[in-house]
């Protein structure tokens, strides 16, 4: 067992000390980069549908807007906490960095569970988070979109909130709107596809036939649902995904030899991405214990759910088979399991590249939303993989070039830019 409690802020800060050493960075901007510049706490009362009252925490953190208006999801987890609040806004600033799109990091959040809220419950805490940081967001502050557990709807309703306080429509709010209201095509499949645009450029630099390699996901949401779609087109067989059971309080894998099939799968799983077990079972899929997703014999594993999910503790199980993983959650990984990843040669693509996609789209949703003007789906999706391959390949030269881990040389281009901005901007 990894002995100290896990805490995203802390690895966050460990990741970047260890680059900015390797850059040599002078001590002011490794105090402006390692910390948040802004953040915001604050409470939201809500009127619940029994007529009690619940007061719920929220947050907002802006960790750099030097190259551009903080971007970042709001997620609703009973486990949230401004730790690691903190930790996927910074990453986001590193994340828009290493794509290259003129954005920011932010990242918000509310403590509760949504499996366990009404839908107008849902509304009132979005609308109560808006009033609470109106003033400090929007379209050249700071532009929130969905992340865990939240979704158009959601982002409907803070817009429409942010638009009765500021008078008037402001689109470019927020991203991951409905298409039709503004949403971009090919913002709901952008994360996972993004994720296999980078797994397809890193099995060509380790000489795999795509068609012929097999996967092991953790997570059926947004993110795994997409890359597992996308991942199958491209001929691979994924053997089985890992995902959360709310009733039983547990995560179970899905696994069949053969192949899972996403959209038999997602005939079968509700709007939080926990498929239900007795259909499984009678589709024919094997229902193991939730870690056996990492064991699994196959050439590519893909986290995809939740942080501190490959720790030091399970990433000696990973089969020897192994050769890439691409990290489709925020974080997934463990320092301690970092260093065993990198002791085994396994290629790494770190999450803050990989899971890009997102943001990348948001980006070009925001775009498309400032000047009304809207894009076909084959537009968005080339520029989506144009800007993941670059992104990719740049980093990938770099890890080649200097002889470092994948992660670091992602961080040492975002950093690198970040701090730049903030030297031009004669912050640092
Ligand atoms: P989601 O809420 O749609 O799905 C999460 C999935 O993870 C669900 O299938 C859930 O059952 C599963 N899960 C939760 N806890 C688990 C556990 N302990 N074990 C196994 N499975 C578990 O979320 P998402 O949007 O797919 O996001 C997944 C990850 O990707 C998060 O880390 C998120 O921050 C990151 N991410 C998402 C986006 C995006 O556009 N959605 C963009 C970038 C990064």
């Amino acid at each position: 067992m990894d002995k100290k409690p896990f805490n995203a802020f802390e690895m966050a800060q460990k990741q970047f000390d260890g680059v900015a050493d390797q850059l040599g960075l002078g001590s002011a901007v490794r105090e402006l980069l390692r910390n948040p510049l802004r953040e915001y706490h604050f409470l939201v009362p809500i009127r619940m549908d029994d007529g009690s009252y619940q007061v719920f925490k929220g947050f907002r953190v802006q960790h750099n807007d030097a190259r551009g208006p903080c971007k970042g999801g709001i997620r609703f987890h009973p486990h949230e906490t401004v730790d690691t609040v903190r930790a996927l806004a910074m990453w986001m600033t590193w994340k828009c960095a290493v794509v290259d799109i003129p954005l920011g990091g932010g990242k918000g959040g509310v403590i509760c569970d949504p499996h366990n809220l009404s839908d107008r419950e849902q509304e009132a805490i979005c609308r109560g988070w808006v009033r609470q940081v109106a003033l400090n967001i929007g379209p050249v502050q700071d532009v929130p979109a969905p992340d865990v557990m939240t979704h158009g709807q959601h982002m409907i309703w803070m817009l429409d909130e942010f638009e009765r306080l500021r008078g008037g429509r402001f689109p470019g709010f927020i991203t991951g709107k409905p298409v039709g209201m503004g949403g971009s095509l090919g913002r709901t499949e952008a994360t996972g596809s993004g994720v296999m645009y980078t797994v397809r450029e890193a099995m060509k630099e380790l000489g795999l036939d795509i068609a012929r390699t097999t996967a092991a996901f953790q997570g059926f949401g947004n993110v795994a649902q997409y890359a597992v779609r996308l991942y199958r087109q491209y001929g691979g067989t994924a053997v089985c995904v890992a995902c959360w059971d709310q009733k039983d309080q547990t995560s179970y894998t899905f696994r069949r030899g053969s192949g899972i099939d996403p959209d038999e799968l997602m005939g079968i799983t509700d709007k939080f991405g926990s498929i239900d077990k007795e259909k499984a079972g009678s589709l024919g899929y094997e229902v193991l214990p939730g870690e056996a997703w990492i064991e699994q014999d196959v050439d590519l594993l893909v986290p995809a759910a939740l942080e501190n999910q490959v720790t030091g503790t399970n990433a000696p199980k990973i089969h020897k088979r192994v050769k890439l993983i691409a990290e489709g959650a925020n974080g997934p990984t463990t320092i301690e399991a970092d260093k065993i990843i990198r002791g085994r040669g396994i290629f790494l693509i770190p999450d803050f590249l990989c899971n890009a996609g997102g943001v990348t789209c948001s980006y070009f949703e925001q775009v498309q939303s400032n000047t009304n003007h809207y894009w076909g789906l084959t537009e968005v999706l080339s520029q989506l993989d144009f800007k993941m391959t670059s992104g990719f390949k740049a980093v990938s030269e770099l890890a080649r070039k200097k002889n470092v881990y994948q992660r670091d040389a992602a961080y040492m281009i975002a950093i690198s830019r970040v701090a730049e901005a903030c030297r031009l901007r004669g912050w640092v």
